[in-house]
């Protein structure tokens, strides 16, 4: 049975884009260079704003992201050193080149996870949103990271261009030998935010059908798998994690949004000045925040209300969820007869 995972009050997630550059063009890219900046961050201001961002008493998930943060040279010794700091775990988001032979200068003992961007079960379809020849690559990446004793967990964007292959997903995760497998929903931010043309979102039914089967697929298989809530009953309670949880994503322009989706604008809350996270005058994306309207989430409302259907009175027929609101499926194997 898939759970929705409630925002832990005394987590604290800091997302640290080291750098934006990639070696990719994914369709999909959120990275936006007007706003979160051109920089590949001094590994000596990175180490100061990780002091910052640590929690001495409440555990701190660290995730190095970027663009491609292993094009950063100094990300073995950051790891290492985040490691040293105390956080309470370290993920590296990838797209699978592994660059400047990181998987030389770190050992398994010093990240919980890789996590891998694949958007595909097939070099056609991976190819086309992520570019010629990532699949053969980010596959040969992620079995040399698996025979080197590294744990791998998959990222797979879900949009129109992949929806129906998600399915072939479970069976390739197996093949690989790869146990953790996150289902993301495309957002309409930076790159694919500039196609107004074509409708990349995925409707409340499309999801709904296809999604959680999948999801309950791959858990049979022993995979443990997690995707967003996205939609919610009117049952449901509503929660913005902006309010209620700690969520740091980090740009090298010094930028500290609380909330993916005002990472278009220059609404975010805190800033880096002088090596210090500091609080910005309003009105930022924390005054958004307490706004309650009744289709849910506000930030949706204003940048990708398509998802969203009205009934003949004018009212929401369900509410967007926060994107930050997660299900989870523990992994289980069915016996066999
Ligand atoms: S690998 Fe990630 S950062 Fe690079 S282009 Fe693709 S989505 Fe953007
Ligand atoms: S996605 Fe919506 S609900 Fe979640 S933090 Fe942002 S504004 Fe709040």
């Amino acid at each position: 049975m898939a759970s929705t995972v409630a925002f832990h009050k005394n987590a604290r997630n800091v997302f640290f884009h080291i750098l934006t550059v990639c070696n990719l063009k994914c369709r999909h890219c959120y990275i936006n260079p007007e706003q979160h900046g051109l920089e590949m961050l001094p590994a000596k201001t990175i180490k100061r704003w990780l002091k910052e961002l640590m929690h001495e008493k409440n555990k701190t998930n660290l995730i190095f992201i970027g663009g491609e943060p292993t094009l950063h040279p100094d990300l073995h010794a950051l790891i290492k050193a985040a490691g040293k700091m105390g956080y309470g775990s370290i993920t590296v988001d990838t797209n699978g080149f592994f660059f400047n032979h990181v998987l030389e200068k770190v050992t398994p003992e010093d990240l919980d996870y890789f996590s891998v961007g694949l958007d595909g079960s097939r070099r056609e379809i991976n190819d086309f949103i992520r570019g010629k020849g990532s699949y053969a690559k980010c596959v040969a990446g992620i079995k040399r990271v698996l025979e080197k004793g590294f744990k791998v967990s998959l990222i797979y964007t879900v949009s129109q261009w992949n929806l129906r292959d998600l399915k072939h997903m479970p069976a390739l995760l197996e093949d690989l030998g790869i146990d953790r497998f996150f289902i993301q929903v495309i957002g309409i931010r930076g790159r694919s935010a500039r196609d107004k043309k074509e409708r990349l979102q995925i409707t409340r039914r499309e999801w709904a059908a296809v999604v959680p089967r999948v999801a309950e697929r791959a858990a049979r298989l022993g995979i443990h798998v997690t995707y967003p809530k996205v939609f919610l009953n009117k049952s449901e309670p509503f929660e913005c994690a902006g309010l209620v949880a700690e969520n740091y994503f980090v740009f090298p322009n010094g930028r500290v949004y609380q909330c993916p989706l005002c990472e278009d604008f220059s609404l975010h809350s805190y800033v880096f000045e002088q090596n210090r996270l500091t609080l910005r005058p309003p009105i930022t994306e924390k005054n958004l925040f307490e706004l309650s309207i009744p289709e849910g989430c506000v930030m949706n409302k204003l940048i990708q209300p398509g998802n969203l259907t009205y009934d003949k009175q004018g009212k929401p027929r369900y509410k967007i969820a926060c994107c930050l609101l997660k299900e989870e499926i523990e992994a289980y194997r069915l016996a066999l007869a």
